[in-house]
């Protein structure tokens, strides 16, 4: 299962991951806000352009037991 510092953000929004902002990985390693995914014209990465299939999101889960 793939785990996401509670600290990190989407780099689209910047905003923090929250319980009601989770976070999706994609094939290319990188992970963004579900809305953010949703509202790109094309499916390509934001970051590294690389081309990805709505089936290959993957939902992150936000480590909160590493929160201080
Ligand atoms: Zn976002
Ligand atoms: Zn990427």
């Amino acid at each position: 299962m793939l785990v996401l510092h509670p600290h990190s953000q989407c780099d689209v929004c910047l905003d923090n991951y929250t319980t009601s902002r989770e976070p999706y990985s994609i094939p290319c390693g990188h992970a963004f806000c579900w809305g953010c995914l949703q509202s790109l014209k094309r499916p390509n990465c934001p970051l590294c352009r690389n081309p990805f299939h709505d089936y290959e999101m993957r939902k992150v889960h936000v480590d909160k037991a590493t929160l201080p």
